[in-house]
């Protein structure tokens, strides 16, 4: 597998380690290899210790001078691990890995839920740069809502909503520039966040001819394309209509026209 070779792990020192609220974590490394190499969207692949076989895939939440940093939440025993590392602790860090987001010209939406939120940091500071750019982002509740003040610096208008309504819009981050989006005032849409908000975003994006590109978050065994198990169907003009494609190698960033949800 030559494309194996592309892959490096490095070796990153803790230099920052905060919890956030909850269970969330955000984390600053230090290494000059995935300083120079890492790009918005795409992600590292994290050994969390010993006794797990799998590493865990998590997102560059942001490049930094010197390294990366990456925001988590605890889900499992892997990521539980991980939350009790400490400022000084090195971390196995495989990537950076899959493609990213490919920044467009003209004006962009990025739509965000959940931990689907932490992706696109990066993601705003590039995009915002020489375009006009609004960011939505949802959370479950007030507690959660995280980042807000660093992504308002990164964008034009920042939209905050909350499921339970007890901070910003009442409803999820889509419905919270539906209309907006509807009136045809972006010319690309990135996102990230949970299934039903992608699905409901394809529908707007689709029906309204506006270029959009998805982070699709799927389960994920190896992380460079390699065990197979992170597939995803994609349109094809094949017999069947559709093929395999791979979240760790092919994605996690797709042209959400061609994906099938
Ligand atoms: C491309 C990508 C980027 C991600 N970025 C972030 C991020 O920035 N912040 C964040 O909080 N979470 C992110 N996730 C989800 C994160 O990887 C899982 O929450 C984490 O792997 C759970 O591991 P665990 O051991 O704590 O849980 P367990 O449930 O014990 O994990 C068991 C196994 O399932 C896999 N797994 C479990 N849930 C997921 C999931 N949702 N997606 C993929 N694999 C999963 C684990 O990697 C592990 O191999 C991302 C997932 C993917 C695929």
């Amino acid at each position: 597998m030559e494309h194996l070779e592309k892959y490096q792990v490095a070796t990153a020192n803790i230099i920052k380690m905060t919890n956030l609220c909850g269970t969330i974590y955000d984390v600053t490394v230090e290494n000059e290899y995935l300083a120079k190499a890492s790009r918005c969207g795409q992600f590292v692949h994290i050994d969390c210790g010993d006794e797990f076989v799998l590493r865990r895939p998590i997102s560059i939440c942001e490049v930094t001078d010197s390294g990366i940093r990456f925001i988590f939440d605890v889900r499992g025993k892997g990521t539980k691990r991980l939350s009790e590392k400490q400022v000084g602790d090195s971390l196995d860090i495989l990537g950076p890995l899959g493609n990213g987001f490919a920044v467009r010209k003209g004006k962009s939406l990025i739509l965000g839920g959940g931990i689907g939120v932490y992706p696109l940091y990066e993601l705003a500071k590039q995009a915002s740069k020489e375009n006009p750019c609004d960011v939505a982002l949802g959370f479950r509740t007030k507690e959660l809502v995280t980042l807000e003040d660093e992504f308002k610096t990164k964008c034009d208008n920042l939209y905050i909503a909350t499921d339970d309504g007890s901070y910003g819009f009442h409803g999820n981050a889509l419905q919270a520039v539906k209309e907006k989006l509807e009136s045809g005032a972006y010319e690309t849409v990135y996102a990230c966040g949970p299934l039903p908000m992608l699905k409901a975003l394809k529908e707007i994006t689709d029906r309204n001819n506006i270029f959009c590109q998805i982070s699709m978050e799927e389960r994920m065994g190896c992380g460079i394309g390699a065990c197979l198990c992170c597939n995803i169907k994609v349109e094809d003009d094949g017999e069947e209509g559709f093929k395999h494609l791979h979240v760790c190698k092919d994605g996690p960033v797709f042209n959400a026209k061609e994906v099938l949800l």
